[in-house]
C-alpha cells in the first residue's frame, strides 16, 4: 500500500516541510502506518506568518458578504465530499464512519455556514450619555491569529475555530493535531478549489513542541484559540504570559451526569450510555462520572450495563459500528493504565476493562471495551483525573445537595447533564453546578449561538456565536461629545 503524504498549506499552495522530515500517520483500527505527516518547523512558520500578514489587508477589507460567500462555497464542497471526508476521518481517528458523517463532517460544514451568516448579522454597541455624548464600539479584526485543535473531533473542531476567525476578517495559521491531520489536509485542497485567497488560511502540520509552541509565541500572532488538554493550556499561558495576546482556552473535563429517581427511565439509560461512550468516550463533553440517586441506583446501573453491552463494537469503516478504536496506541495504554488504577483504588468492573479485536483487518487495532466501574469515592484519582476514553464510574447520592456537592467536587468545570422530570429541581441544580454547559434531559444538543466553554481547569473564554466573533475582534470605544 502506498503511503499518503500530507502537505502543509501555505500562501495558497500545498508545500512539503522545509526540513524534508515526516512523522508516521497510523490508522488506529489496524495499528498500521498509512501516511506521512510533515514535521514542520520555524522556517515553515515564518513562511506562513509572512503569507498571512500579506493577505490580511485585503481579506480584512473584503466586504463581509464576500467573505461569507467564500465560506459558504467551502461548506458546499465539504457537503459534496462528505462521504470521502467521513471515511478519511474514520480511518485517521478510529471513530465509526456513521458518527463521522452525522456529527463531524455535518458539523464542519455547519460551522462554516453558521459563521458566514453570523458575520453578516454582527453589530456593535452604542451607548448614549443623554445630552452629553455618544459612544460607539468599533470591532476590528486582530490580524494573524493561531487556531490549534485536538484529535478527538478533527475537522469539526478545526472548522469551529477557523470559521469565526476568518469570518471576522483575520488571517489564520492553523495547526491540526499531529495524531489526526488528514481531514485538515483535505480541507486545504478544498480551500484552493473554493478560491480562498492565498495566505488567508495557512495549515501547518507537526507536533506541539516543534510547531505548536513556536506558533503560539510568534510575535506577529495576535490571538490564540486553543482546544486541547489542560496541561497544554497551562503551558501556552505560561509561554505567552509576557506577550499580551488574546487567549481562548478550551480544555479538559471530568463531567458529571446527574440521574434523579424521577427521570424518564428507559430513554435516560440510553442517553447516559451515549453521553459516556460516544466516540469511545473521547469527547471533552462526555459524562464520565455518573451520579445516580440511591433509590434507583441498582436498577439504573444494571440497565446501563445491559445497554452498554449491546453497543455494536467493530471496524470503524462498517456502517453499523457504534463503537470503534481509540485514537492511538499511547492513548490506549493510558486508558488501560486508568482501568488498572481504578481496580487498585478498590473499584469493581461492572463491564468491560479489556482490549478486544474485531478480527480481520482490525486484528492489531487499538480497541478497548466500554468500561463501567463502581465502588469508588469521588476523591480518588480515577474520579478526579481526565481519562478521555471509554471509562466511566457510577456513584450514588441521597439528596440534591449531595448530588451537587459530588458534581462540583472536581478541578474541572466543563459540562454536565441533569436527568429529572422535576422542572424546578432542574433549574435549581443547573444554577448550582460549576460548569460552563448544563444539558437537561439531553446531551450534546448544540445551538451554535450559545456560549461554549468551561470554568476552573476546563479553560477560559467562551467560543460560539457572538462570543467567538468578539474574541476574534478588538473592541475600540469612540466617544463623541455633542457640541454647543
Ligand atoms: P493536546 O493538548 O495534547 O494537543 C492539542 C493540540 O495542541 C495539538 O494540536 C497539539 O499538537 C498541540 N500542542 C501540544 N503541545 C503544544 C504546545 N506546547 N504549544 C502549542 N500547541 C501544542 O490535547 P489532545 O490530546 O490533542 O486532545 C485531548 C484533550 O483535548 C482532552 O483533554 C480534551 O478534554 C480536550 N478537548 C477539549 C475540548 C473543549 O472544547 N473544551 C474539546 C475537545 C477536546
Amino acid at each position: 500500500m502506498s503511503l499518503i503524504t500530507i502537505e502543509n498549506y501555505i500562501d495558497g499552495e500545498l508545500q512539503k516541510p522545509l526540513s524534508g522530515n515526516y512523522l508516521d500517520n497510523y490508522e488506529p483500527a489496524t495499528g498500521q502506518v498509512y501516511g506521512l505527516i510533515p514535521e514542520s518547523g520555524e522556517g515553515d512558520l515564518e513562511q506562513a506568518v509572512e503569507a498571512a500578514q500579506a493577505a490580511f489587508a485585503d481579506w480584512s477589507n473584503t466586504p463581509a458578504e464576500q467573505r461569507a460567500k467564500t465560506m459558504n462555497r467551502l461548506a458546499d464542497l465539504i457537503e459534496r465530499d462528505q462521504d470521502q471526508l467521513a471515511k478519511a476521518e474514520a480511518i485517521d481517528n478510529g471513530k465509526p464512519i456513521a458518527l463521522a458523517k452525522q456529527v463531524d463532517i455535518y458539523r464542519a460544514a455547519a460551522n462554516l455556514r453558521f459563521f458566514a451568516q453570523a458575520i453578516t448579522q454582527f453589530s456593535s454597541e452604542s451607548h448614549a450619555m443623554e445630552n452629553l455624548a455618544i459612544n460607539y464600539t468599533l470591532r476590528d479584526p486582530l490580524g494573524v491569529v493561531a487556531c490549534i485543535s485536538p484529535w478527538n473531533l478533527p475537522l469539526y473542531l478545526f472548522t469551529w475555530k477557523i470559521a469565526p476567525a476568518l469570518a471576522a476578517g483575520n488571517t489564520v495559521i492553523a495547526k491540526p493535531s499531529e495524531v489526526t491531520p488528514m481531514t485538515a489536509y483535505l480541507f486545504s485542497k478544498l480551500c484552493i478549489e473554493a478560491g480562498l485567497p492565498p495566505g488567508v488560511l495557512n495549515v501547518l502540520h507537526g507536533t506541539g513542541p516543534a510547531i505548536g509552541g513556536p506558533l503560539t509565541t510568534h510575535e506577529q500572532v495576535k490571538a490564540i484559540s486553543f482546544t486541547g488538554g489542560s496541561s497544554t493550556g497551562t503551558a501556552i499561558k505560561q509561554a505567552t504570559a509576557t506577550q499580551h495576546k488574546k487567549l481562548s482556552l478550551e480544555l479538559g473535563g471530568k463531567n458529571p451526569t446527574l440521574v434523579f429517581a424521577d427521570c424518564d427511565f428507559e430513554p435516560t439509560v440510553k442517553a447516559v450510555a451515549r453521553a459516556a461512550f460516544a466516540n469511545q468516550g473521547q469527547i471533552c463533553l462526555c459524562g464520565s462520572r455518573i451520579l445516580i440517586e440511591a433509590s434507583i441506583y441498582d436498577r439504573f446501573t444494571a440497565a446501563l450495563v445491559t445497554e452498554v453491552e449491546q453497543l455494536k463494537t467493530g471496524d470503524p469503516l462498517d456502517q453499523d459500528t457504534q463503537f470503534g478504536a481509540l485514537v492511538s496506541a499511547a492513548h490506549r495504554d493510558k486508558v488501560l493504565s486508568y482501568i488498572d488504577l481504578a481496580q487498585k483504588e478498590g473499584g469493581t468492573l461492572l463491564t468491560g476493562g479489556q482490549t478486544f479485536h474485531p478480527g480481520g483487518r482490525c486484528a492489531e487495532g487499538y480497541f478497548v471495551q466500554p468500561t463501567i466501574i463502581a465502588g469508588l469515592d469521588n476523591q480518588c484519582r480515577t474520579n478526579q483525573e481526565e481519562i478521555f476514553g471509554p471509562v466511566c464510574t457510577v456513584q450514588s447520592f441521597a439528596s440534591d445537595a449531595e448530588a451537587v456537592a459530588l458534581a462540583n467536587d472536581s478541578d474541572y468545570g466543563l459540562a454536565s447533564s441533569i436527568w429529572s422530570q422535576d422542572v424546578s429541581r432542574c433549574h435549581r441544580v443547573a444554577k448550582q453546578l460549576q460548569v460552563g454547559i448544563v444539558w437537561v434531559n439531553c446531551w450534546l444538543l448544540r445551538d451554535l449561538r450559545t456560549p461554549f466553554g468551561g470554568m476552573k481547569a476546563s479553560g477560559s473564554g467562551r467560543e460560539g456565536g457572538l462570543e467567538a466573533l468578539r474574541f476574534f475582534t478588538e473592541a475600540k470605544n469612540v466617544c463623541i461629545q455633542f457640541g454647543g
